[in-house]
């Protein structure tokens, strides 16, 4: 394990004072870096455990006086802010839920203001960078200096894809790029929802050149109060952590250097090749848009573009290439051959 990523694990909620030393016990041996445990809990249902509250704060401390682990908890409200900072906690995040709301988070902006205590940003439940983007802002304004980001995935009704949030790696790359400075970790948990996929999620993130990864671990993860299908134990957590490779990120030296500088120039070359040739197209688009108007046909002839992308496909699955990837670059196409045919028109 690289020794400067961030590694954050404990159980969901803290339940008791035993299952948190516990946590803590296990957990110090792992060479983690904090201990997290949710004291208040935001469920989706009433009547299901809201955490333990105040009094949980007490467990947390007590595991940091007996194992020198540093704590971390979730806060939802200016209340729960305070506190936490007077129980001496070392890392706070804002929970997905929270994130959505601007109120909220302005609540906990003021709460914590000036603070040096890291906190840390969950993505907001839905795809929204500029939420994201504002929850971090406020914080600034209030001046934290300790910011990083949490990507848990996002909520959606179709979870045919197996995860409980979907990942939707763009939005989080997306932030990453816009806030280049803040550490982003990742929450394979959240994301999973599961125990079986946490440690493909969390090597794609690594992959990714994350800062770090938070992992909700219980010593009975059957009998955890809360997302007891996700949690593993300490002991599953040390296999994971044995099995993530953290790769080296750019600036680093590295012994392929000059490999990569060829490899990366016949990359741009072929960048410039394949923008020449889109510019081409979309020249002949345009001619296409002169002789629409000229016999006045619409732009968009629906069963032609499915021609257009049958045949593409057809030979793209041939060369291998991704359908996704493929489906979203002819979209784009499409897209701005429309706009050019349009600007003819009008
Ligand atoms: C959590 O970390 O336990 C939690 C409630 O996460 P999220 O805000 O991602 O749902
Ligand atoms: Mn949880």
């Amino acid at each position: 394990m690289s020794k400067d990523k961030i590694i954050i694990a404990g159980p969901c909620s803290a339940e008791s004072r035993e299952q948190v030393i516990a946590s803590a016990r296990a957990l110090s041996l792992l060479g983690v870096s904090y201990l997290r445990a949710g004291v208040w809990k935001p469920r989706t249902k009433p009547g299901s455990f809201e955490g333990a509250g105040d009094k949980a704060l007490e467990w947390l401390r007590e595991a940091k006086a007996l194992t020198g682990l540093p704590i971390a908890t979730e806060v939802a409200t200016a209340h729960h802010a305070a506190k936490a900072l007077e129980a001496g906690v070392d890392m706070l995040w804002i929970g997905a839920r929270t994130t959505s709301n601007p109120f909220s988070v302005q609540e906990i902006a003021e709460a914590v203001a000036g603070c040096d205590t890291p906190i840390f940003i969950k993505n907001p439940i839905n795809a929204d960078v500029e939420l994201w983007m504002g929850a971090v802002e406020r914080m600034e304004k209030c001046g934290v200096g300790n910011i990083g980001l949490i990507h848990r995935g996002f909520s959606g009704y179709d979870t045919s894809a197996g995860y409980r949030n979907a990942p939707l790696w763009q939005v989080a790359l997306e932030m990453k790029r816009r806030m280049p400075s803040l550490a982003m970790i990742c929450d394979p948990s959240h994301i999973c929802g599961n125990r079986t996929g946490l440690l493909d999620v969390a090597q794609r993130a690594a992959d990714l050149d994350y800062d770090g990864v938070m992992i909700e671990c219980h010593p009975t993860p059957e009998e955890a109060l809360t997302d007891a299908d996700q949690q593993i134990t300490p002991q599953t957590l040390g296999s994971l952590l044995a099995q993530l490779v953290w790769r080296r990120g750019e600036g680093e030296s590295v012994g392929c250097r000059e490999e990569l500088e060829q490899l990366r120039g016949t990359i741009d070359r072929l960048d410039e090749e394949i923008f020449s040739l889109l510019a081409k197209r979309m020249d002949i688009s345009e001619e296409i848009g002169r002789l629409k108007l000229r016999d006045n046909l619409t732009i968009l002839q629906s069963g032609r573009w499915q021609e257009v992308v049958a045949r593409v496909v057809a030979h793209t699955d041939s060369l291998g290439l991704g359908r996704q990837c493929v489906e979203q670059i002819l979209d784009a196409i499409h897209l701005e051959s429309i706009e050019r045919q349009n600007k003819i028109m009008h």
